[in-house]
This record gives C-alpha cells, structure tokens and sequence, in this order.
C-alpha cells in the first residue's frame, strides 16, 4: 500500500517559455533535500514534459489533464498514455478551473479511467464551489467522488489520489478565503467514509487523499499535521522553487 506522503505543484498555464520553465525546474531540483518518506511532482503545462524529464532527478512529472481516449480524431487533446510516454507519472483530473470550463463529472469519470488505464495515477480533485449552513457540500464532494469513481475496479483505488480543493479557497476564486485544518480534516474523514462505502476499509485506506487551496510555506505544517490528509496540492507557490521546495520540507519532516 502507498501511503508516502506526496506535495504536487500545480503550475497551471505558467511559465511562458521553456527557458524558464527549465530554470524553475532546476532550481526546485537543487533546493530540495534528499527525499526519503515523501514524492515530490511538479506538472508543468505538457508542452514541457519532455524537456524537464531529462532533467528531472528528484522531482517526478505529472500533467494537469488528459483526454480519455487513446488515439484518433480529437483534436487539440492529450492523451494519458501520451503524457505517460514522455514521462508523467501523475495526471490531475477534475481541477476546479477545469470544471469551471465545462468539464463534467462524466467527463472526469472518462478521464479517472483513461489514465489507469495508462498505468498513471490519478490525482481527482473534489471540492465544493462555496459553503453553506446546511453542510451541503459535503453532498456536492461525495456525488464527486462517486461520479468519477464509477466503474473503476476496486484493485485499482490504491493508485486514485483524491485532492480536496474547496474552490473557496483556490488562489485563482475572486474574494477567496482561507480553507483550515479543521476544514480539511472533517472532509478528509468524510471522504474516506464515501470510499469505504464504494469499496471497502481496507481499500478505502489505500487511497491517498491530499489537501489543495492556496496552501504555502507558511500553513501546509498545520495542514499536515492537523488537516487528515497525506499531503499537499499547491499551486501559486510551487512557480517559486523557494516555496516549493520548503513545503516539500515540510511536508517530508511532518510526522503522520
Ligand atoms: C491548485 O492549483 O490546485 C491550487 C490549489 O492552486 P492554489 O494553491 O494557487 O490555490
């Protein structure tokens, strides 16, 4: 069973060129210590891949989607095996900005499936569009879950990853607050009850399920020690190697 605690950064559509993309790369490479009970992934918009697999050392790769299908008439899509071929390991699937871009569960649900069926992991974020006094979002992240877990064979839960992102807390959400332990902690234990119940204990606690929004240097301690999850999705501070590397720090020091 993986359960290594695991920080990936999320570059999203950034840097412009592969130049700097390089750079960034190899200055997170550089910064970071010897990583012995954690993963450390940057996913890099994919125009990048094969370039930092060549020099990628400690950090692996991940992309931040991929198309469902394997090969044919889709134009302009990525598929996973494609991503895999130049050196992903990881594939975010479901990101809120994705969802907001019409993404649906079913598509998740087609993607999820794609990449296993790659032989990547993937990394399904969840997360609710704002909070409410009736505790409905914990309906809106369970039919999430559900959704993009349906028909996946329970021998291949172990390799999901589900990353709770409150899209209230994502640094990209106008007026966005701050998301806290205790926020993630109470979610993390649902989460792994709507696991279980699609599976089992035992599988449910294979799943690796990691906390994402607006996390930094300065907070992803407490998220780890208080927050119920293994580990950490950052975006905005993983384009800073600095930061970056300090929370994979952190998070390689964290005791669970
Ligand atoms: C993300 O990209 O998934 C994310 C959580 O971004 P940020 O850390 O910038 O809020």
């Amino acid at each position: 069973m993986n359960r290594k605690k695991i920080v990936i950064g999320n570059w999203k559509m950034n840097p412009a060129g592969g130049r700097e993309a390089e750079t960034m790369f190899r200055r997170s490479e550089r910064l970071l210590g010897p990583l012995r009970n954690i993963e450390a992934v940057i996913c890099p918009p994919f125009i990048y891949l094969e370039n930092l697999k060549k020099i990628s050392r400690k950090i692996k790769l991940g992309a931040q989607d991929a198309f469902w299908g394997d090969k044919g008439p889709f134009t302009g899509e990525v598929s996973a095996e494609m991503l895999g071929n130049l050196g992903a390991k990881y594939v975010i699937v479901g990101h809120s900005e994705r969802r907001a871009l019409g993404e649906s569960d079913d598509m998740v649900n087609k993607k999820l499936k794609g990449v296993l069926a790659a032989g990547l992991s993937p990394v399904v974020c969840v997360g609710e569009l704002s909070r409410d006094n009736r505790h409905q979002y914990f309906d809106t992240v369970k039919a999430q879950i559900r959704a993009a877990l349906a028909g996946v064979p329970k021998t291949l839960f172990h390799k999901v990853i589900v990353a709770y992102e409150p899209v209230w807390a994502i640094s990209s959400t106008k007026n966005r607050r701050d998301a806290t332990p205790k926020d993630s902690l109470e979610m993390a234990i649902y989460i792994r009850k709507v696991l279980s119940d699609m599976s089992s204990p035992p599988v449910a606690a294979s799943v690796r399920i990691i906390y994402g929004g607006s996390v930094t240097e300065k907070d992803a301690g407490e998220f780890l020690k208080s927050g119920g999850v293994v580990g950490l999705l950052p975006g905005r501070a993983s384009l800073t190697p600095e930061k970056f590397a300090k929370i994979v720090k952190i998070a390689e020091d964290a005791l669970n």
